[in-house]
């Protein structure tokens, strides 16, 4: 393949984003995930809009279970590209084990609830241990962000050597 043809190619599998997505996430994506953890600081409401808009799923559920309830959610990326939203809790002894209805049926309290996937998709209700271990299943192998952008850096540069000892 000639040099010309490997810049192209190395600059389209890029932005095409082929290969292991979990790396794969684009640039500008990572970034607005990074705003978004400086805009937590606002209401949750706010930060579900602002998750929403980095490309996070939408949780279908949310905190608080209950009157008193310190629960939280934060967002984690699994090996497949997907994103997820994630029950947290304090895990202490006075989180809660008492029973309540949630959309995938019943959980044992705040307890239960921790680790849990509560945004829309394939792994919704799943313990986030669970959909990690599927999702590292279905993960594609390629290239990940980092050597797609090396690739295309060490065949540019070839491009510029080339050009500055005239050769094209
Ligand atoms: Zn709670």
């Amino acid at each position: 393949m000639g040099l010309f043809e490997r810049v192209k190619k190395a600059a389209e599998r890029l932005a095409q984003g082929q290969g292991r997505p979990r790396r794969l996430l684009p640039g500008w994506k990572l970034r607005m995930v990074g705003d978004q953890r400086q805009a937590e600081t606002s209401n949750a409401d706010g930060r579900d809009i602002v998750r929403q808009e980095a490309g996070l799923p939408k949780p279908l559920f949310k905190p608080p279970l209950h009157d008193g309830c310190r629960c939280f959610d934060s967002p984690a990326l699994l090996d497949d590209g997907t994103w997820v939203v994630v029950w947290q809790t304090r895990n202490d002894d006075v989180t809660c084990t008492d029973p309540y209805p949630v959309p995938w049926g019943e959980t044992q309290g705040c307890k239960e609830m921790q680790g849990r996937v509560i945004s829309e998709g394939p792994y919704f209700g799943m313990p986030v241990e669970q959909a990690r271990v599927i999702a590292a299943e279905n993960a594609v192998e390629g290239p990940t962000v980092e050597e797609a952008n090396e690739e295309l850096g060490q065949v540019l540069d070839e491009y510029v050597a080339g050009r500055a000892q005239g050769r094209w």
